[in-house]
């Protein structure tokens, strides 16, 4: 059980303030910020922080990070995926991606996920806790430093379900944008939900040039409700009423996200619907082949039923993508590597490549 303060969580203000009520000047407390945010891992680090200060801070505080479990490299693309281990034991994945424009890092913002979408290895076996901000940022931070690269992007699109765990994941967002720190602005930023409504009203309140991405996945309720247990709770209508209202505010083109299953929602009957309730939005549809795991009989939907379900939406003018799936020999979908890991007790075995 840590008594100590996660340090990395804090913003400026909130540092500042702790600082006063120790005794210390407030610019102290803006070079341990700029220290922690940068991504220092260890307060014997700060080499313009006296010895007497960085032990009291030793004392009061801990800064959360991750350790590198396990290490995948994809042989088909740049892409690197993660099993890191946090402070108490629990295992969380994130994945590197190369694009042209730069790096982007995939995050998760849960241990395990409590909305239990049938085609995800995330949700298998429930929530177990939420990640802290400072947990959020170090899977950021560690990306950077084990690739000696910078991070242009990130989308929250790893294990959990982001609006979830709603003040954590705005708290990262403040610190991983901050100038000070990382400096990811909000615009290079995705965060992606499968319909947590209120969750979708709170973040539109905030106002954040950030990239909304909606897993949809079914134009029908019905198809809908069987994949996602979320859609029982808010269903299709609230949840474009719910996108409408965000992009009127935020004034941000929507993503949806469609994993195409074989026989289940890549029908013409279902592109057209998909069509019908899209219309009006400003966005842009990714259909990506789903990912099949072992404890679900869900197949990929063929080359053929994918071009012309994204040929029907681009005919009934839906901007389509077919997302290019990353790291397809690598387990790079939410959830599929930790699982294994779990599955096999936890065993270390380094197959790094
Ligand atoms: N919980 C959030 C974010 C994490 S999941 C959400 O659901 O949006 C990230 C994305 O991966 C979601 O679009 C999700 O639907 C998708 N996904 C999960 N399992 C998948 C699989 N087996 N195949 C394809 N996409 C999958
Ligand atoms: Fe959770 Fe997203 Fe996986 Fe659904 S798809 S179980 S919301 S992580």
């Amino acid at each position: 059980m840590f008594i100590k303060k996660d340090i990395r969580s804090l913003n400026l203000d909130e540092l500042k303030a702790e600082f006063v009520e120790m005794g210390e000047k407030g610019f102290r407390a803006a070079q341990v910020y700029k220290w922690v945010a940068s991504g220092c891992e260890n307060f014997d680090d700060m080499s313009n922080i006296s010895k007497t200060l960085r032990e009291n801070l030793k004392d009061k505080y801990f800064i959360p990070t991750v350790k590198i479990v396990k290490k995948l490299k994809s042989n088909l693309d740049e892409t690197v995926k993660y099993l890191y281990e946090l402070h108490d034991g629990e295992t969380i994945e994130s994945v590197l991606m190369k694009y042209n424009h730069g790096y982007t890092v995939c995050i998760s913002t849960q241990v395990g996920c409590r909305m239990g979408c049938s085609f995800c290895a995330s949700g298998l076996n429930g929530l177990f806790r939420n990640l802290l901000p400072s947990e959020m940022l170090a899977q950021v931070m560690m990306a950077g430093k084990d690739n000696n690269i910078r991070v242009s992007n990130i989308v929250l699109m790893g294990m959990g379900e982001p609006l979830d765990n709603f003040d954590n994941v705005k708290k990262f967002l403040e610190l991983v944008s901050d100038p000070e720190g990382l400096g990811i602005g909000y615009r290079h930023i995705s965060l992606s939900t499968s319909g947590v409504v209120p969750g979708i009203y709170k973040l539109a309140q905030l106002n954040l040039p950030i990239t909304l991405s909606i897993s949809l996945h079914a134009p029908f309720d019905s198809i809908r409700s069987d994949m996602m247990k979320v859609n029982r709770r808010w269903n299709i209508d609230e949840l474009l009423t719910a996108c409408r209202d965000y992009q009127k505010v935020t004034g941000r083109r929507i993503s949806f996200e469609y994993a195409m299953i074989k026989g289940k929602n890549d029908t013409d009957e279902c592109a057209t619907q998909l069509a019908k309730i899209l219309k009006g939005i400003l966005c842009h549809v990714n259909l990506i082949p789903v990912n099949p795991v072992k404890e679900n009989d869900y197949e990929k939907s063929d080359r053929k039923a994918l071009q012309n379900f994204a040929d029907k939406l681009c005919g009934l003018g839906i901007n389509t993508t077919v997302r290019r799936t990353l790291g397809g020999d690598i387990d790079a979908s939410c959830g599929q590597l930790r699982r294994k890991f779990e599955e096999k007790g936890g065993e270390k075995n380094e197959d790094l490549q």
